[in-house]
């Protein structure tokens, strides 16, 4: 979101929920949960505060949540990171790419993101003083185009940053996809970032990380939180894993962006991730129910929909309405039927803009009674 003067502009989800807020639309723009997630999560936070953990963490995290992602790793990837040298507690997976970013690039390298990209990949590039090379996703799986990911790598490509499970198109790339990607790093000696907030939200294909693809490791940060897999956002608890080498140069950053991270927090979510296996399948049977009245409701309202794999959001296509411009939509949207979205041109460098000039995410984390009124609104667009 870097304009072409270099300044930097308000992001889109605080334009779109602050024009929710204040005409009283039905929020799915913003991905936040309408619901908190584990009782027990709450209530261990709420007793890390009674029992005094109110200062500063240790920079890289407190012993019991590095512990509990490494074992998180092993558990459902078969990863086995070190706690002590090779996991990191980040202020959400926000501060993860920043701080990762700042560690590996310098004016001048190249970064490759697929596109449309994550808002904030976009800005710390920009602010690095990099360049951001775009390979392209495209409709309707938002698979990537593999010639142009071929054509779009260098020998200044210093990182590839991958999103898998992918926001805004709920792609979930499949191995031969990462494979391919880890073949091209490994040629091009380049760094890969991955991040997976989205990593347990998927219907019925399982996430891959690509830490786990053969010849990754030793070149692969992954990034996730406990923001998505907890329906916790407001507590931007992030976290990262890789080879130690990497891990290092991450927290030296981390250390100057915000020294720490929140202390109760913090051993809250080491309780979460050691909940069993039922809670994990249980949150993505749950968002894929809600997936599925989202979906249908967009469909019944006109819309062309692309049903995502995974992540919470849904893009569609306006053109069957005869609106060719997302963009302006959205804008309006909140007046005139009472929902805000986010248009996907957003998420894209001008090229890439003008390929998904029609499309427009929703966001479904939301109770099935909130996702059935915004459905009928919109019904009204017609
Ligand atoms: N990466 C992606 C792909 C996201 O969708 C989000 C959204 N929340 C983030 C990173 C940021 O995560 P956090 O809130 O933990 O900083
Ligand atoms: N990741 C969320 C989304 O894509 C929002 C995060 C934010 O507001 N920065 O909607």
């Amino acid at each position: 979101l870097l304009s072409a003067d270099g300044s930097l502009g308000v992001t889109i989800f605080e334009e779109m929920t602050t024009l929710a807020m204040s005409t009283g639309a039905i929020n799915l723009g913003q991905g936040f949960p309408d619901e908190d997630g584990p009782a027990e999560i709450k209530a261990a936070a709420q007793a890390a505060i009674t029992a005094g953990a109110n200062q500063y963490a240790p920079g890289k995290g407190i012993p019991e949540l590095r512990e509990a992602i490494a074992a998180h790793q092993e558990r459902f990837y078969g990863l086995t990171p070190d706690p002590q040298t090779e996991v990191v507690v980040t202020t959400g997976a926000t501060e993860a790419i920043a701080a990762a970013l700042l560690a590996f690039i310098e004016p001048g390298d190249e970064v490759l993101t697929f596109e449309p990209f994550y808002d904030s990949y976009g800005a710390i590039i920009g602010l690095a003083g990099a360049k951001h090379v775009t390979a392209p996703l495209l409709a309707p799986d938002f698979l990537p185009d593999v010639d142009a990911m071929e054509s779009a790598f260098s020998e200044r490509t210093k990182v590839v940053l991958l999103n898998n499970p992918h926001n805004p198109t709920g792609a979930v790339f499949p191995r031969e996809v990462l494979v391919r990607v880890v073949e091209l790093a490994r040629k091009y000696d380049a760094v890969i970032l991955s991040d997976e907030v989205y990593e347990h939200l998927t219907f019925g294909v399982q996430h891959l990380p690509v830490a786990g693809i053969p010849g990754a490791a030793e070149r692969s940060v992954t990034i996730s939180s406990a923001g998505k897999t907890f329906s916790f956002t407001g507590w931007k608890i992030g976290w990262l894993s890789g080879p130690a080498h990497l891990v290092a140069a991450i927290r030296t950053v981390k250390q100057f962006l915000s020294y720490s991270s929140g202390t109760p927090f913090q051993s809250a979510i080491a309780v979460g991730l050691a909940l069993p296996d039922e809670f994990y399948s249980g949150i993505a049977s749950t968002l894929q129910h809600k997936r599925d009245i989202l979906a249908e409701g967009l469909r019944a309202a006109g819309f062309g929909v692309y049903t995502p794999q995974g992540t919470y959001f849904i893009n569609v296509d306006t053109a069957p309405l005869g609106i060719r411009d997302s963009v302006d939509l959205a804008r309006k949207l909140p007046e005139l039927v009472g929902v805000a979205a986010i248009p996907v041109p957003v998420f894209c460098h001008p090229e890439g803009a003008e390929r998904t000039r029609s499309l427009l995410r929703f966001a479904f984390c939301k109770k099935t009674e909130v996702l059935e009124e915004a459905a009928a609104r919109l019904a009204t667009l017609r």
